[in-house]
């Protein structure tokens, strides 16, 4: 779950770092009056639990309430990555010296969290790895109690940073730490942490998500933990699935299992299409949960394709595939859709879709169904028959 900003960076300083004091605000005139309270000055930002904001114009420097009640009717009801903008977040502006980057994540690669830092803020850390890969250093953190490893000194003092914010950085840093384990955090990312005109550092954005599972020993997050959910995140959860929304998707993605969910993203990144969602439908899927799961992809008229990839060990599959067709007669939607289902049932399930209309892939790798869905949207013939499985 997603701390909003407002409730991270409050608890940023209840830890002695910190962060822009701020209100909340649901309108241009609260948002007016907000920034008046914290001096004319101030920066208006879209609170919504997704990055991006500032190049998709939700933040907005202003010099004075009167403009920061303009940026806040601009900004309010515009929606990015599925979230409908319904608060702002109105701050009191840092003069912004320079941006770093610091980041903790759980890393299953290492079996931990692993710190990351760069003196290249701003960008998204993607950019940074891509860009500047030797301006970013990792080090493993403690899961228990938090302690950096310490060739994360070491490196840091290899940047040739000015001494004084070297020491700024360590302690940051090692107080995030203590903040990410002691609130089982998943994610505690600070880009950018800016350096002040004073010299000081100040988280200028924060991301805290707390681990689900650990919810329980956290009763104070709770009630955020439902409302940092879109609607259709909302409703996907009711039905036992999971989903993520994806800002600038263009196909919509059905699969069990989130490894497999996460791999088919990168596929369709690789022939040149944009995700629009993560969506896991959770294990044993029946009739009804995927008559839930596909409605709310196949009502959407915006996409370029939908592809559905199942495996059936206990799901049986020509349930799922009627539950498919149904709401595929439903909804009529206008755009290609490939369907792959591997497992209990798979030829009855195969044999309903293809009587049906729908593009089956008859294929183990879910590469080739998604190069299905590839060839489909940019309008040459599949066939998924004639494929090897
Ligand atoms: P994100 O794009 O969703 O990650 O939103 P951020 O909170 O990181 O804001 C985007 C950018 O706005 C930052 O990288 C900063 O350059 C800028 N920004 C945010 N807060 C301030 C501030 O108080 N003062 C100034 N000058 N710029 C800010
Ligand atoms: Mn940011």
């Amino acid at each position: 779950m997603r701390l909003s900003e407002f409730r991270g960076k409050q608890l940023l300083r209840a830890r002695g770092l910190r962060a822009p004091n701020g209100l909340t605000a649901a309108t241009p005139a609260e948002a007016g009056k907000a920034a008046a309270e914290l001096g004319g000055k101030a920066v208006v930002k879209a609170m919504i639990p997704v990055g991006g904001r500032g190049k998709a114009g939700l933040v907005r420097v202003v010099e004075t309430p009167a403009e920061a009640e303009a940026a806040a009717a601009d900004i309010l009801g515009r929606v990015h990555g599925g979230h409908t903008v319904r608060t702002l977040l109105v701050e009191e502006r840092v003069n912004v010296k320079s941006e770093l980057y610091l980041s903790i994540i759980l890393d299953s690669g290492r079996r931990g969290p692993v710190l990351i830092f760069s003196p290249e803020g701003g960008m998204e850390i993607e950019a940074i790895a891509a860009e500047k890969p030797d301006r970013l250093l990792k080090a493993g953190v403690d899961p228990l109690t938090g302690e950096i490893a310490r060739d994360f000194s070491v490196r840091l003092a290899g940047l040739e940073l000015p001494l004084d914010l070297i020491g700024q950085v360590e302690r940051f840093a090692a107080q995030l730490a203590r903040i990410y384990v002691d609130h089982d955090l998943l994610l505690a990312e600070v880009n950018p942490l800016v350096v002040d005109d004073g010299g000081c550092l100040i988280a200028a954005d924060c991301k805290l998500e707390i681990d689900d599972s650990a919810l329980f020993r956290h009763q104070e997050f709770i009630a955020e933990a439902e409302s940092s959910l879109s609607p259709i995140e909302k409703e996907v959860k009711g039905l036992g699935g999971t989903l993520v929304a994806m800002p600038d998707g263009e196909v919509g993605v059905i699969c069990n299992g989130a490894g497999m969910g996460m791999a088919m993203l990168d596929m369709l990144k690789n022939v040149g299409l944009r995700p629009a969602n993560f969506l896991d439908t959770g294990g044993g899927i029946r009739y009804q949960r995927m008559k839930g799961i596909a409605t709310v992809l196949l009502r959407e008229k915006g996409f370029r394709g939908v592809i559905i990839n199942l495996w059936g060990g206990i799901a049986l599959l020509d349930e799922v595939a009627q539950a498919i067709i149904d709401v595929r007669d439903e909804y009529q939607p206008p755009y290609p859709l490939v369907v792959k289902l591997v497992g209990n049932n798979q030829e009855k399930a195969r044999e309903l879709l293809d009587r049906a209309g729908i593009a089956v892939a008859r294929v183990v790798e879910t590469e080739k169904a998604v190069q299905m869905l590839a060839d489909a949207i940019a309008g040459r013939v599949t066939d998924g028959r004639t494929a090897d499985a």
